[in-house]
């Protein structure tokens, strides 16, 4: 049986602060304000898969008043929740994803989120971008956000967990 889940994240955008997309650095004038690396595409990848999995979401698992998860890598969230569902025998199908972005264009630093994303994730994944036309909070580039769905499906179909 595939399992379907979502993820949808958002962060302010600050100048000074870094900005850091699918496990991608840009070269930008402001950057997301968070606990962690502030990775707003790998935050909604990671709530997806913990959807999927009905295993609750990303604050639930590293809550962000702990010191521990302070400035983490985004990635390394990603890497224990894909631990957390493949040590209840699910493994990923396919995750897509939507970042919902003003500035700046995604450009080439998009095949290499895939690429990183996909040397984690050990499953096709797809990057997508879009923009709101200038409207709204994300159109006055006051902060940015993602959007993603994942499936999973058993391992082993006779493991029952
Ligand atoms: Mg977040």
């Amino acid at each position: 049986m595939t399992r379907v889940g979502i993820g949808l994240d958002f962060h302010r955008l600050k100048k000074g602060e870094r900005l850091i997309l699918g496990g991608v650095e840009y070269d930008h004038v402001s950057g997301t304000v968070a606990h962690s690396d502030g990775d707003v595409l790998v935050h909604a990848i990671c709530d997806a898969i913990l959807g999927a999995a009905a295993l609750g979401d990303i604050g639930s698992h590293f809550p962000d008043d702990d010191p521990a998860y302070e400035g983490i890598s985004s990635i390394k969230l990603l890497e224990e929740v894909l631990e957390k569902v493949g040590s209840r025998g699910y493994k990923l199908d396919n995750v897509d994803s939507t970042l919902i972005i003003q500035k700046p264009k995604l450009g080439e630093g998009r095949e290499e989120m895939v690429e990183k994303l996909g040397e984690v994730i050990e499953a096709p994944v797809n990057v997508k971008a879009t923009t709101t036309e200038q409207l709204g909070f994300i159109g006055r580039e006051e902060g940015i956000g993602a959007q993603a769905v994942a499936t999973l499906s058993r391992r082993n179909e006779n493991i029952d967990v």
